[in-house]
């Protein structure tokens, strides 16, 4: 941390700031310069952040240099992290040597609508299955999803097609029944700050999948992470899914530069939404393509066998040819940026 003092600040206000932080068991190096003087900390940031620098008298700023995020930095987890997802027998890695391409319907419907939806995706190369029972809705008229029959829907097609299951929870009361029936928890971008929400998933022991509140900058974002892995649960993974831009054309903007930027600074993997980024089914491939090239670890993609009829996001929802150019495109691009498909790499002992 560097507090820089202003113009006019005077030796008693230099010494008093050093005193200060040295009372709370901190270094302070004061560098002083022609016009301005610098003062360095080294020790707990967080015993510098009670002491409320920024009031004292001739302090003009504070600025922090380490990540304000600890336990998915970086700076002491250097490699980067994979997050194996499914039960014993049947777990799919996502991270930074796999490809993981996860599909399905946006909403569980029915046990027909959600089993055609998971063998398309299967089809189609998907290696996990994604589907909401808990929907969260703008307009409280619209679907609200099947709740807990939507969650034996997926247990049951998981079992029908060996594929593990990844899927929203709203609530924190409903947390420990949809981790009894998934295999992984989605926090949806209107809970991204749900503090309560993710301390509880935190503590569900199944991973999470945390997608990008749509007006949180990225390190509100890692912040939120945080609180997952700061209730014990490091298996995090990350979803950009679009933020609020004064673009209309589509219904969020993708910020596919989100990727990189998050894989420099945290270990955490993390994977692209492109269908709820555009809201807008031919958009879908080409930022598949986009999310393959910039090195995100996976895609998860809608996918509707009837889009007409579904019963949420269907103009996003891919079936027949777009799905078959999908499928091609997570088959042929991650291996020229050196991944390899996810279901290579399944652990089944
Ligand atoms: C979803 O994945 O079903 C969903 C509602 O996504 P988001 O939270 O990104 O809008
Ligand atoms: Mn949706």
């Amino acid at each position: 941390m560097v507090v820089v003092m202003s113009p006019d600040a005077t030796d008693e206000d230099v010494a008093h700031v050093v005193a200060r932080v040295e009372g709370v068991g901190g270094e302070a190096f004061v560098s002083k310069g022609v016009v301005r003087t610098i003062i360095g900390l080294v020790g707990d940031i967080e015993s510098f952040h009670h002491l409320n620098l920024r009031t004292l008298r001739g302090v003009a700023d504070v600025h922090r240099i380490s990540d304000p995020y600890k336990l998915v930095s970086r700076q002491h987890h250097h490699n980067r992290s994979t997050v194996w997802v499914g039960p014993a027998g049947m777990q799919v890695p996502i991270g930074p040597d796999s490809f993981t391409f996860l599909a399905g319907p946006c909403a569980v419907e029915t046990p027909e609508q959600t089993l055609e939806a998971a063998l398309m995706a299967k089809a189609a190369g998907a290696t996990i299955l994604r589907g909401g029972a808990f929907k969260p809705r703008t307009s409280p008229y619209a679907f609200q999803g099947l709740g807990v029959p939507g969650l034996e829907i997926l247990a049951d097609v998981r079992a029908a097609t060996g594929l593990p299951v990844v899927t929203e929870v709203v609530d924190a009361r409903d947390v420990g029944i949809v981790a009894e029936h998934a295999d992984m928890l989605q926090v949806g971008t209107r809970n991204m700050a749900n503090f309560g929400l993710l301390q509880a998933v935190g503590e569900a022991g199944k991973p999470v999948l945390l997608k990008r509140g749509m007006t949180a900058t990225i390190e509100e974002w890692l912040m939120a992470a945080e609180y997952i892995a700061q209730r014990g649960n490091l298996d995090v993974v990350l979803c950009e899914r679009g933020i609020r831009t004064f673009e209309p054309a589509t219904r969020n903007t993708l910020d596919i530069s989100a990727i990189p930027v998050v894989q420099a600074t945290s270990h955490l993997p993390v994977i692209v939404d492109p269908s709820h980024a555009a809201g807008r089914k031919d958009l879908v491939v080409p930022l598949s393509r986009a999310a393959i090239a910039v090195g995100a670890d996976g895609v998860i993609v809608d996918v509707h066998p009837d889009p007409e009829t579904a019963l949420c996001d269907g103009p996003q929802a891919l079936m027949g040819t777009e799905l078959r150019e999908l499928a091609q495109a997570v088959r042929r691009l991650p291996p020229v940026v050196g991944r390899v498909d996810a279901s290579q790499l399944v652990r089944t002992g």
